[in-house]
């Protein structure tokens, strides 16, 4: 239960990246504790929100998710107003999804705020049999591009905490 009142800081936060790398189910992880089997694609853009405590400040997350509209240049520039943080997902089981990071860096360069805070996310870490993207690929790109990094599964939810919290305390500090 909020206590609205209290809240020192509404941070909002977008979630980008392929359909289908679990973007919503990374959402749903953080905001709900949930993982959703037969969970159905996005329609509507739509957020959740969860109020956390980052350095003795109590900060409610506003975080959006697409509506379908992962087709490159689909989403419009309304979804990335005031955005404060990206969370910008890939599925390491497919490299045409990390293939297409360099285009959602572009993207959110382009239409949200340049001080952005960016954190960079390798979805399905569960699934390690299948792997098409080594972890030293990312890191790598991740510190070219001035992006924070995490491997994340929303399946079992390892990490998806530590990355959001991770992501809202460097928006904090530029407070
Ligand atoms: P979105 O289109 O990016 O929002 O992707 P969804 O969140 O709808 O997830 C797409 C599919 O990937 C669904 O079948 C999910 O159940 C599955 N999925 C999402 N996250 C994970 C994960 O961490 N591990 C595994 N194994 N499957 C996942
Ligand atoms: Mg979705």
């Amino acid at each position: 239960e909020e206590v609205v009142e209290k809240i020192d800081y509404v941070f909002k936060v977008v979630v980008v990246g392929d359909s289908a790398v679990g973007k919503t189910q990374i959402l749903s992880r953080f905001a709900k504790n949930e993982f959703c089997f037969d969970s159905k694609s996005t329609i509507g853009v739509e957020f959740q929100t969860r109020t956390v405590t980052i350095q003795g400040k109590l900060i409610k997350a506003q975080i959006w998710d697409t509506a379908g509209q992962e087709r490159y240049r689909a989403i419009t520039s309304a979804y990335y107003r005031g955005a404060l943080g990206a969370m910008l997902v890939y599925d390491i089981t497919k490299r045409q999804s990390f293939d297409h990071v360099a285009r959602w860096v572009e993207d959110l360069r382009a239409h949200a705020d340049s001080s952005i805070v960016i954190m960079l996310i390798g979805n399905k870490a569960d699934l390690t049999d299948s792997r098409a993207v080594p972890t030293e690929d990312a890191v790598e790109f991740a510190e070219e591009q001035g992006l924070f990094f995490s491997e994340t599964s929303a399946l079992n939810g390892d990490n998806v905490e530590s990355a959001f919290i991770r992501l809202l305390e460097e928006v904090h500090g530029m407070m």
